[in-house]
Order: structure tokens, then sequence, then C-alpha cells
């Protein structure tokens, strides 16, 4: 890793962090440790990054907020890319260019501000756009999928690319970068409608309420642990398992909302993996149900990146 790093600092790439704790990169707070995190200033630096990666045949994981991950309790020996420095953002008329590593809830609030509509389900999503577009994230019947017009990719021979809505294969939790590896979100268009601004802001401050009365968000998790099955809410199936408050060590059910699992002291990653493992063997033999996970389960083996189905 040492030459790595040298590499790094002598092309000048961007900021590094050596050795931390994952636990400060996720909202769940916990995780091992990652060898190294990058901060590549810009698309180039990001490009001369892989290179690099791709050199030293070390493994990587981009990472936007961790609003959605579960990484082990072992250490991750690869590189951690942030790309908090594709912040940037341009307004023209409806049209909105935001770059990866913006806040989901900061563009949330920006459009709302200048009268642009169509974003007020990402409010409370804490997420980057980067996140969302790969997770399709979404609420109240709406998601990334209905205001993304085009993302820009890095692909993995390191080509800039442009894909359209259609081409980035959305659906529920799902998108085309999640089923092609090597893809990285530099970027993305956002085609959005146009409303009153207290009228969206109005919209936003309720849905605030009521995810502050539904949703323990007094306490560090990652949002929804599982999908909802086809036409079914795996809260309530969750629920129905009388599973609420279900706990192991520092990680519990939710008593507010059964599809989260909340940090309610000093979790471990462990602990969160082995509530999900116990639902989804309930689940099965209750309803004879296979849950799948919504969160990314990184450094887990077997369950690397993607829940095996
Ligand atoms: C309190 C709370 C409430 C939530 N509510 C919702 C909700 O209502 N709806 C919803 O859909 N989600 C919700 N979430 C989950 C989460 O916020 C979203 O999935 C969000 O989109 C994840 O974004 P992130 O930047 O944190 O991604 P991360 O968790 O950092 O990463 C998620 C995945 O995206 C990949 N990724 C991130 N950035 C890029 C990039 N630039 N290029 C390629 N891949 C990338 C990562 O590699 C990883 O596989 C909630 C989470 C919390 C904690």
């Amino acid at each position: 890793m040492e030459n790595i790093i040298n590499e790094i600092m002598n092309k000048n790439i961007g900021d590094i962090k050596v050795s931390p704790s994952l636990s400060h990169y996720t909202t769940y707070k916990v995780g091992g440790t990652a060898r190294l995190v990058v901060y590549p200033k810009n698309a180039s630096c990001l490009v001369t990054l892989m290179e690099i990666i791709n050199k030293y045949d070390v493994k990587y994981f981009i990472l936007g907020n961790g609003s959605n991950v579960l990484f082990s309790d072992d250490l991750y020996d690869g590189i951690i890319i942030k790309l908090d420095k594709f912040d940037e953002i341009d307004f023209q008329d409806n049209i909105v260019r935001v770059g990866a590593g913006y806040s989901l809830i900061r563009l949330s609030l920006e459009c709302a501000k200048r009268g642009l509509a169509g974003l007020e389900f990402a409010s409370g999503i804490p997420g980057t756009v980067g996140g969302a577009v790969f997770m399709n994230a979404g609420a109240y019947n709406s998601d990334m999928k209905s205001v993304v017009k085009d993302v820009t990719v890095l692909t993995p021979d390191l080509k800039i690319i442009t894909l359209a809505n259609s081409e980035m294969k959305f659906n529920y939790r799902e998108s085309f970068l999640q089923h092609h590896k090597g893809y990285i979100c530099l970027g993305a268009t956002l085609k959005l409608g146009f409303g009153e601004r207290s009228a969206l802001e109005e919209i936003i401050k309720e849905r605030k309420l009521a995810r502050k009365r539904t949703q323990p968000l007094e306490y560090p998790s990652a949002g929804s642990v599982f999908r909802n099955p086809k036409g079914l809410y795996a809260g309530k199936l969750i629920e129905d398992m009388n599973m609420k408050g279900y706990q192991v060590g520092g990680a519990m059910i939710s008593t507010k909302h059964a599809n989260f699992i909340i940090n309610v002291g000093s979790a471990t990653a462990s602990d969160i993996k082995e509530i999900i493992d116990y639902v989804k063997k309930q689940a099965k033999i209750t309803y004879n149900i296979n849950l799948r996970v919504e969160q990314r389960l990184i450094n887990w083996g077997d369950f690397d990146e993607k829940e095996k189905e």
C-alpha cells in the first residue's frame, strides 16, 4: 500500500486518509478499518487513481454517504473512493446538472427553493446523488428514475460516457450500475417540473415530520434493511412476526419501524448482520418468503457487495 500511497501523493490526486475506521463513513456507525480513503479532486484525478488501482490490482469501493451500506468489522484491504469533490451544480431552467458527490437532501431543498418540482421525495434520503442513482433511491411513489435525464459515468475502460435514462435500466431500488461492475457515476442531469416554492417546501416540511414520527431518526441506521416483496411491506411482515425490539449486542430492530435496524449503543457490524440473517430465516419459516436485503453488504466474504439471492 505504501507504493500506492506514494503514487497517489506524487500525482496529486487528492486528499487521503490512511487506516480510518469505516464507522466514521457510514450512517450505521459500524465497520472495520479501511487501508485507505481517497478523495479525487476531479474526473481526471479519478481516472489516474483508477489506473493506479488497476496497475496494483488492489480492490476498491466507491462510497457515497455510506447510508445504504453495511461493511463487516474486518479490515477492508483496499481503497475507499469518496467523490465529495464532485459537488458541482448548474441550473438551466428546469434542467439541473449535478455532481455525484452532491447531497441529495441539499439538492431537494435547493430545487424546491427555486420552484423546481419532482425531488420532494428525496428530501429525507441522506445519500449522495451518485448513491441515489446507483440505488434508484425513492419514496412516496417516486424515485430517481422519474427525474434523471441522463447519467455521466466512468466506464471500466476509463472512458467518460453518458447513459440515457432508458439505458440506466432503473427498477425498484435497482439500476444498470448495480449489475455492471466498474462503472462509476460522476454526475447526473435531472429534468424537473415547475411548482410553487411555498407549496413544494410545505410538502417537504410535512414529510420531514412524518419521517420523524415513523422512523427512528434519533439512532444510527441505514434506512430500510429489506426490499419490499411485490405487493407487500417488509416492515409489516417483520412486525407481524413480533420482532420489533429484537436485539443482538448493540443492534436492535426498531420499535418504531420494523424494517430499520438501529445502532442503540456500540453495535458491531456482526450484531447487525446477525439480526439480518435471523429475520431472513424467520421470514422463510413463517411466510415462505425470501426477504432480499436492500443494503449493500461489503467485505463479508461470500456476501460481498450484493447479497446472493
Ligand atoms: C434514515 C435513513 C432513511 C432512508 N430513507 C430512504 C428512502 O426513503 N428511500 C431510499 O431509497 N433510501 C433510503 N435510505 C437509504 C440511502 O440513503 C439511499 O439508498 C441512498 O441513495 C444511498 O446513497 P449514499 O450516497 O449514502 O450511498 P452509499 O450508501 O455510500 O452507497 C450505496 C451503493 O451505491 C454505490 N455508489 C455510491 N456512489 C456511487 C457512485 N458515484 N458511482 C457508483 N456507485 C456508487 C456504492 O458503491 C454502494 O454500492 C435511507 C437511509 C437512512 C439512513
